[in-house]
């Protein structure tokens, strides 16, 4: 088999404006003219990769709904967004195992099952029925769970800490040519009160406390996800509701996040 199939025309070359945006500016409506067009040299497949893709993804997302994911819309997500483009390609074989990669810069992306998890229960929201408005992530990362939360929010604002991670999301996303997912490049910890307030808020990075900026940005009615350390070491993740009576937590099962870390690097 030597046929490419179809799917992968999001990796074409194109002329599209880029998916991100510097803090406080709104992205482009139309694209850039004369912008120059990336080709794909980031994502280099070794043979087979590319042409399994599809069957590969499916069968991740067979194993989601296994395991308890019973949403639709995030199953769809999971299905369309093309993990094995948002790790190096010497990872790109283990792309939809469940399990966590590394990124670089000592950061990891989040397994699928996690993702997944996560997205399910923003999703859950209040204020989400009907599907998610404006949604906050801190810690893009390489900016799959962004593209993620771009098939099922109206508008997603992502922020990483780390440039080079930051720079690295941007060329993963380009080509997929969210223009409402927006690419930010600063310090989590303090929210983006710009975007407020959001629907949603998702850490994919763990601290000891949930910074106050993050429920002051949180619509009423909206939902906060984050892992948590639970003080002896480990995390739990943590759900936040912000009801019109006060902020309401529940704690769920134990997970393993990278450290959220305040300032930029
Ligand atoms: N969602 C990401 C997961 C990245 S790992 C993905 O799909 O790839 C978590 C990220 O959180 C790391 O890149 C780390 O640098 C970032 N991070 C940690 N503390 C942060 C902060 N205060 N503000 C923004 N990003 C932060």
């Amino acid at each position: 088999m030597t046929q490419r199939p179809p799917g992968f025309p999001s990796w074409i070359a194109s002329s599209a404006s880029p998916s991100s945006a510097k803090p406080g500016s709104k992205p482009s409506a139309k694209p850039g003219a004369g912008q120059a067009t990336r080709a794909p040299a980031a994502m280099p497949m070794p043979m087979g990769v590319g042409l399994d893709s599809i069957a590969v993804r499916s069968r991740m997302v067979q194993r989601l709904a296994q395991g308890g994911v019973n949403s639709q819309q995030v199953l769809q997500a999971m299905s369309s967004v093309e993990r094995h483009h948002f790790v190096d390609s010497a990872l790109v074989n283990q792309a939809y195992e469940d399990t966590s990669l590394p990124i670089g810069l000592g950061q990891t992306i989040s397994k699928p099952s996690v993702v997944a998890r996560m997205t399910a229960l923003l999703l859950g929201a209040e204020c989400a029925r009907g599907g998610l408005g404006r949604v906050l992530e801190i810690g893009t990362g390489c900016g799959y769970q962004a593209a993620v939360l771009g098939r099922v929010a109206q508008e997603v604002y992502s922020i990483e800490r780390l440039r080079g991670l930051h720079e690295k999301a941007r060329t993963n996303l380009r080509p997929l040519r969210l223009a409402h997912v927006h690419l930010l490049f600063g310090d989590g910890m303090l929210g983006y009160a710009q975007g407020a307030p959001y629907a949603g808020i998702l850490a994919a990075a763990g601290g000891d406390a949930i910074p106050d900026a993050w429920c002051e940005q949180l619509a009423v009615g909206g939902r906060l996800v984050a892992p948590m350390g639970n003080g002896a070491g480990g995390q739990s993740l943590l759900v936040i509701d912000k009801t019109p009576y006060g902020l309401k937590r529940t704690v769920l099962e134990a997970v393993n996040f990278v450290p959220l870390k305040s300032g930029i690097a």
